[in-house]
């Protein structure tokens, strides 16, 4: 195909894309402004590499493909494992789930050692070359054609540009600066803040993952998870404006509204290893590339800076990665009229997703927005749905998985579960 691809930012939808360009172009190259560590270390263009990252079901099965023996390799490390449901309490809208096998494991770990491990893995791959601490400026173009990039290393031709630069992502300007129309932005305002620490029990809790969602009332939760290093990751979260506090005291005050006592006691005995870090998230956004009537040639946009999910549902990385097992196959396919295809096969695995996020957000009467009698409807039947996943192996079995995103929405009302449901 063409020689030369330029990835425009190298967190974790850069280097996925960048995997996925493997192959198919002679020299894949990842800019990035940040100075990547050596090793496992935070970085300030991930300022949420400080929180909970759940790498979900599916996002761990998609990883492994694209990286073989990654999964394999994290447990011999000391990344914990843990089966679903055997080693997970979850509480969803204040229903704890049964405790039964969904025939699935996530590992846990953090964010810089998941994303560090995937960047040295896609650096060994021949033709990739990694440029840290540059600044990206603007696309060079060629009439409806982009042919590199502006950075502060130079310029760089490219056959292909693929802006991976998150949510911040300039596109948008970049094509109302040259002519092109600009796609239209969705948004749901979650007003949403992370406060959250790294932590060493006294004596380990007894699941290796608490994930405590909000309910309606009380739109706030947690997720404390066993990570590698014998560490374990507390995250506290507010939506709607409700935030938790970032003094110890408050912050334990608001941690004791949602949690079980048990989980509340363990944790609050437990030695702190950081400080508490803030990171607010105001609203989930989706850009709508797929609509665009003109797009240039030569340009493709990614992962969070198409589309940024609400953090509590944990879907990013996962969407980046499937992403990037589209964007390999549209390449087979060759060049012509790359972006369209890629903008449409991209927006059939966001739609769902998007869906199942704004369902969840609009079914805390918190959070402003309008609910068409649809998805009152639905999120009614998820309601009842939730409250039988208290009992009912089956059923609580078919919504992990869906929220795992290894099955599809429509899983939940497939005969079987929806009989269950019905029948409560
Ligand atoms: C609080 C929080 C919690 C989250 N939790 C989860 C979770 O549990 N599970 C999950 O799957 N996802 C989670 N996410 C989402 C996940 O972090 C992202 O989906 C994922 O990082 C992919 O995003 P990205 O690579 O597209 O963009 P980003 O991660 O935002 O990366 C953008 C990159 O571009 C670089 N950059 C920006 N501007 C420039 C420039 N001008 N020049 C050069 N480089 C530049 C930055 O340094 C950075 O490396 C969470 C997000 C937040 C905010």
């Amino acid at each position: 195909m063409g020689r030369h691809a330029v990835v425009l930012g190298g967190s974790m939808g850069g280097l996925l894309a960048a995997r996925a360009l493997v192959g198919h172009y002679e020299r894949v190259t990842v800019v990035d402004r940040d100075v990547f560590p050596a090793g496992p270390e935070h970085r300030k263009g991930v300022s949420q590499g400080k929180h909970f990252h759940a790498l979900l079901l599916r996002g761990a099965e998609v990883l492994d493909r694209m990286f073989p023996g990654l999964v394999d390799d994290f447990v011999a490390d000391g990344v914990p494992r843990s089966n679903f449901l055997r080693e997970a309490t979850f509480v969803l809208n204040g229903q704890q789930m049964v405790r039964t096998d969904t025939g699935a494991s996530a590992i846990q770990l953090t964010r810089p050692l998941l994303e560090g491990t995937i960047r040295s893995r896609l650096a060994s791959y021949p033709g990739v070359k990694v440029v840290d601490g540059h600044e990206v400026l603007d696309p060079v173009f060629d009439g409806d054609r982009v042919t590199g990039v502006r950075t502060t290393a130079g310029v760089l031709d490219a056959d292909l540009v693929v802006d991976a630069l998150g949510r911040g992502g300039r596109s948008r300007k970049w094509l109302a600066d040259h002519g092109f129309p600009v796609p239209a932005e969705d948004s749901i305002d979650i007003d949403t803040m992370y406060v959250s620490r790294l932590v060493r029990p006294k004596v380990p809790y007894r699941d290796k993952l608490v994930l405590v969602g909000p309910v309606p009332g009380r739109p706030t939760g947690f997720a404390y998870a066993a990570q590698e290093g014998d560490r374990w990751m507390l995250t506290v979260v507010g939506m709607a404006g409700d935030h938790p506090p970032t003094d110890e005291e408050g912050f334990l005050a608001f941690l004791r509204r949602s949690a079980p006592p048990e989980v509340f006691e363990s944790i609050a005995a437990a030695e702190p290893l950081t400080e508490l870090r803030p990171h607010r998230f105001p609203a989930s956004l989706r850009r709508r590339y797929e609509r665009v009537r003109r797009f240039p040639e030569g340009l493709l946009v990614f992962g969070d800076a198409m589309c940024s999910f609400n953090p509590v549902y944990g879907q990013g990385m996962t969407v980046a990665a499937l992403e990037a097992e589209a964007l390999r196959r549209c390449l087979r396919a060759g060049e012509h009229d790359l972006a369209r295809r890629f903008f449409r096969a991209a927006a059939k695995i966001i739609d769902p997703v998007w869906q199942l996020n704004a369902g969840g957000d609009l079914a805390l009467p918190e959070i402003p927005g309008r609910r068409p009698p649809v998805t009152r409807a639905v999120n009614r039947y998820v309601a009842r749905l939730q409250r039988v996943a208290g009992h009912d192996p089956v059923v609580a079995k078919a919504f992990v998985r869906t929220i795992g995103l290894l099955d599809p929405p429509s899983s939940m009302f497939a005969p079987r579960v929806l009989a269950r449901v019905v029948r409560g």
